[in-house]
């Protein structure tokens, strides 16, 4: 992540704002000047090396960077390959949220803003946000639908201490979606001294490069640490949920390129893709414009957003960022869908094969292994996106 042409070019954003035919920045008028403003500062504002200093000292003495690589034996010996966890639930604030809110919000400070606004599903982002803003003084307001209020609760008491003010989303779903709208709808009102910090690579123009430049550090480390172990710096298969996706963009930002390694998402289907309780977006999905982008999102004959459904508050959203989109339409990447039931027992399994409580939504992650027919020295890297203390409630009253 130390300059702007590490990384490759053809699954990268091109110079309008696109992925494929994915993408673009699709705002009302009064967030032109904003969107504009990043658009056209934020890759000089990032790569400045003043800005990385800054950056690599949060990421290392705060947030925990690196994370570890760690070479799961028991799984290995189960699912018969060679499976390192990439321990993103080790970071400070026990996910891969936080190394984007450690980044946007050194950006912010350079914009000249002074109120950071955020939107959370699990909270997980809400408390990665509300963190960096206790860290630099800065005031804080989360959007978070009702309904995630009520079941992601410590998240919510977290947020609190942190001194940022939680505002329900009372529409629709009262879900992530619901948040994401209410957040927008406060930017567009109060644009000049406000920054919006997405949570995922969604949204217009820039913010899906942007927030994937931020996370691209777990596949760097992943290149680095799979080296030392491994003696090769590719592994065959990188697997990782896909809520958004941003954990996933950064676990397969530095092996987009690299055609013999097998990108896999998962998905949640929920109940199942046709029960009508889903949020599986590449399978049921269609091309639409969702919170400023083109990209695949779950919609009716005539364009109305589909409410979505998962257990897991962090994956119960209807679309999926414009990268994986196209990652989705060219063939790339492969995307799985893993019902609630198949997750949750994942989630167990990895409890008690390695010591390791995932989040719900990274167990979907880990559901994917049995369906998979490894051979022996194949090397799988899981990104373990999330730790699993905030789903406690939902693993013990879940009826396996
Ligand atoms: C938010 C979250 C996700 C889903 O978001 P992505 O942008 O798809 O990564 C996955 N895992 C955990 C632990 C999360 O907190």
């Amino acid at each position: 992540m130390n300059s702007t042409n590490l990384s490759p070019a053809t699954y990268q954003v091109d110079e309008h704002g696109y992925y494929g035919q994915f993408g673009g920045a699709f705002i009302p008028e009064m967030l032109h000047p904003n969107i504009e403003e990043l658009r056209s500062r934020y890759l000089e504002i990032i790569y400045a090396p003043e800005f990385q200093e800054e950056l690599q000292v949060l990421l290392r003495d705060f947030v925990g960077r690196p994370t570890p690589l760690y070479f799961a034996r028991r799984l290995s010996e189960l699912y018969n390959a060679q499976i390192y966890l990439k321990r993103e639930d080790l970071c400070h604030t026990g996910a891969h949220k936080v190394n984007n809110t450690v980044g946007q919000i050194l950006l912010a400070r350079r914009l000249g803003k002074q109120k950071i606004i955020a939107e959370t599903g699990a909270g997980q982002h809400g408390v990665a946000t509300a963190t960096v803003c206790a860290l630099m003084g800065m005031e804080c307001i989360v959007y978070m639908g009702e309904h995630d209020i009520k079941r992601q609760r410590p998240n919510v008491e977290r947020m609190k201490m942190l001194g940022a003010t939680v505002v329900p989303a009372t529409s629709g779903s009262k879900t992530l979606k619901d948040a994401t709208n209410e957040a927008m709808r406060h930017w567009i009102n109060h644009p000049q001294e406000t920054h919006y910090i997405i949570g995922s690579v969604v949204g217009p123009h820039p913010y899906p490069d942007m927030v994937a430049r931020f996370h691209a550090v777990i596949s760097q480390e992943i290149k680095s640490q799979l080296r030392e172990k491994t003696g090769r710096e590719n592994p065959d298969y990188v697997l990782a949920c896909v809520g958004g996706g941003s954990n996933a963009m950064g676990a397969f930002y530095h092996f987009l390129d690299q055609s013999e390694v097998q990108l896999i998402g998962a998905e949640a289907g929920g109940m199942g893709v046709n029960t009508g309780k889903s949020a599986a977006t590449t399978q049921l999905g269609k091309a639409g414009i969702l919170h400023g982008s083109k990209t695949l999102l779950m919609q009716t004959e005539d364009g109305q957003v589909v409410e979505p459904y998962s257990i897991s508050a962090g994956l119960d959203y209807p679309g999926i960022g414009p990268a994986h989109a196209h990652l989705f339409a060219s063939g790339r990447a492969r995307f799985y869908d893993i019902t609630d039931e198949e997750a949750m027992r994942a989630g167990l399994l990895l409890s008690r094969t390695e010591g390791i409580i995932p989040a719900i939504e990274t167990a979907h992650a880990f559901a994917v292994l049995p369906k998979i027919d490894f051979k022996t020295e194949e090397v799988v890297v899981v990104n373990l996106s999330g730790r699993g203390d905030k789903d406690l409630d939902t693993y013990i009253a879940y009826p396996y």
